[in-house]
């Protein structure tokens, strides 16, 4: 049986190595040559170097609300991982597409363009748009541009779908995300006179006790949302770097941590929550004084709640099929920000397993595109 035009497609975009941190151009570009021979007009939002781009289109009416899909061009590295197939070369077997980025997310991607095309040959009540970003992966970081020129539109859409990998079922949310680093300072000098000095291991040591003090906090009275497999908001620290010998007393030491939380959070509460924790164990570690360290936020997104009983859940459901369920995720999503910043009803639907996704041999069945070419086409039907 030949390939629908999505998996045909979602061959072509595998084969941009669009790694996040590197140019996704070319893959914007092919892009936007499609929609603009089926007389769509694309606006590329670059980023200052003008090798990365985010990708915004629209077709049908431009003064009514309409349905945004939305998605991220970008994917995770490929590097250590053993790939048993070419990882930027799609592969086709047992009725699967192998390849970097399959489920993560260029199959929705694939599926959200033809769909667009589709909908131009239609005459549309209300517009079907289209968002494509850069560098979502290590932070959302491509988006927040394009969500700067959406934000003075005059017309805002109803709803946005990103399309993440949910098995097309329904994801109404998932946690918001906070990373920080945190810079230890200390006093070099022999170990032999080490309580002289101020031990920079030591100072991270005891902002880590707060860490974990706050983290039992929340777990034991802290917000709970049992749609989460972690139903409470959490504190992880990721790496910690410092000391130069045995011998020398550490004068720097670097912790990179982050913080999730439910809807009910924020994390400068926490952080605070972290901070008097850390003192109490840094007065106790140093007979007296408190040192703590110097706490910059690297990046942060927000989180993601849309009720369940909404217009919008209800208008999803109507165009899938009746065993799909509704569910929270625990990956982040762009979804946080289009919501926040646009106030859009936003809900997370795709095609794929997140299990597979930032794994070596990564694919999407055949099946799952098919289920989301049905969902666009319904959608378009809805449209018309
Ligand atoms: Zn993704």
């Amino acid at each position: 049986m030949p390939l629908s035009r999505s998996a045909e497609l979602l061959k072509a975009l595998i084969a941009f190595p669009t790694v996040s941190r590197t140019p996704n151009l070319a893959l914007i570009e092919h892009v936007a040559r499609l929609l603009g021979a089926a007389g769509i007009a694309c606006t590329l939002v670059k980023d200052e170097a003008g090798t990365c781009a985010n990708l915004f289109a629209s077709t049908g009416p431009a003064n009514v609300p309409g349905v945004l899909l939305s998605g991220h061009t970008d994917v995770v590295p490929v590097d250590g991982q053993p790939w048993t197939m070419p990882p930027f070369e799609a592969t086709l077997r047992d009725e699967r597409l192998y390849g970097r980025g399959t489920a993560d997310m260029k199959g929705f991607v694939a599926c959200a363009v033809v769909a667009m095309i589709d909908a131009s040959a239609r005459t549309l009540r209300k517009p079907l748009q289209l968002a494509l970003s850069y560098d979502e992966e290590i932070g959302c970081v491509g988006v927040r541009r394009l969500i700067d020129v959406l934000e003075i539109a005059p017309v805002r859409p109803e709803l946005c779908v990103v399309g993440e990998p949910t098995m097309m079922q329904i994801a109404t949310g998932h946690k918001g995300k906070a990373a920080y680093r945190a810079v230890c300072c200390g006093q070099e000098g022999h170990s032999a006179l080490a309580p002289k000095y101020l031990n920079a291991i030591h100072v991270a040591a005891d902002w880590i006790a707060g860490i974990r003090a706050a983290q039992q906090r929340l777990a034991q009275t802290g917000a709970r949302d049992d749609d989460y497999d972690v139903p409470y908001s959490t504190i992880h620290v990721g790496t910690i770097r410092g000391g130069k010998a045995l011998n020398i007393v550490p004068n720097e030491c670097t912790l990179d941590f982050e913080i999730r939380t439910l809807a009910a959070d924020r994390a400068q509460p926490i952080l605070d929550d972290i901070r008097r924790h850390a003192e109490t164990a840094s007065a106790a570690g140093h007979g007296g004084p408190v040192y703590l360290p110097r706490v910059e936020e690297v990046n942060a997104y927000p989180g993601l709640d849309t009720h369940v009983a909404s217009d919008a859940v209800q208008f999803l459901e109507s165009l899938l099929p009746s065993e799909t369920s509704k569910r929270k995720v625990a990956f982040g999503t762009e979804g946080g920000l289009f919501s926040t910043r646009l106030s859009v009803p936003t809900l997370v639907c795709g095609p794929g397993d997140i299990d597979v996704a930032h794994k070596p041999d990564e694919y999407v069945a055949l099946a799952q595109l098919d289920a989301c070419d049905a969902f666009l086409a319904r959608l378009v039907d809805c449209l018309h």
